[in-house]
């Protein structure tokens, strides 16, 4: 359920992340810990608005609780569990927390994801503006004007490529911008750059080398970023857990 592989990463919320951090970390389940808490970083509020997207009912979403520490968020998590309590009174249910310091963990997880986020959509990167099918080396030698070969084949007609011409940032604007994709994933990087690969690039006009350059950068951004997220919660290389 909380593979920390990359593969099973979908974008299907999985619910009471919270509760199962605490149990993790009470329990000394590691493994599990990168899935569980990406799950978090990319909710709104880091799903204590609505309790994992559980659909809240009510609960108090307070983090100013008694959850300040490990001990706090222990003492939580039993109560979340809620079995009787001993005197055959009505189960007592209180709330899981986060402990400050996945707090702390998953704003700065937040910080690089959004920088990350930003970097990828907010403009053309520089290495996509040029089109391999203009250099003769089919490189990445930038030093050709766009227009060179007017010739270079493209995925549909006798059009030039995207890239080639100055529709090239309106064309990225509107599959990474109007398209809401960058709102979308402004949390969830890791699936964002998934969307990103998925996106309709051939159908904007841009070459089979442009298409493919992107989804090699793309789907490099996405498994670096997922390397790196078990740094950036903190987690050793144990608790990553994923080998990969
Ligand atoms: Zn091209």
């Amino acid at each position: 359920m909380w593979s920390p592989r990359l593969a099973d990463l979908s974008t299907v919320c999985i619910p009471h992340a919270t509760e199962s951090l605490a149990l993790a970390r009470c329990c000394g389940i590691s493994r599990v810990k990168k899935r569980v808490m990406y799950e978090l970083v990319r909710l709104p509020g880091y799903g204590q608005n609505d309790r994992d997207g559980d659909g809240g009912g009510g609960v108090d979403a307070s983090w100013e609780g008694d959850a300040d520490d490990e001990e706090g968020g222990e003492r939580d998590l039993f109560g979340e569990m809620g079995t009787t309590n001993g005197r055959g009174k009505r189960k007592v249910r209180r709330h899981v927390k986060l402990a400050n310091a996945d707090k702390d963990a998953l704003t700065r997880a937040r910080e690089h994801l959004t920088s990350l986020w930003i970097m990828t959509t907010g403009y053309v990167a520089k290495d996509f503006m040029y089109c391999p099918n203009t250099t003769s080396d089919g490189g990445n030698d930038a030093t050709t004007p766009p227009d060179a070969n007017p010739a270079n084949p493209t995925s549909q007609n006798d059009a030039p490529c995207t890239t080639t011409t100055p529709g090239l940032p309106l064309a990225h604007m509107r599959l990474v911008h109007e398209s809401g994709l960058m709102e979308e994933y402004a949390f969830d990087p890791v699936c964002g750059f998934q969307a990103l690969m998925d996106a309709p690039w051939a159908g904007a006009g841009f070459c089979k080398g442009c298409v493919d350059r992107r989804k090699r950068a793309w789907q490099g951004a996405r498994e670096k970023a997922w390397e790196n997220l078990g740094i950036w919660f903190g987690l050793s290389t144990v608790e990553d857990g994923d080998g990969e």
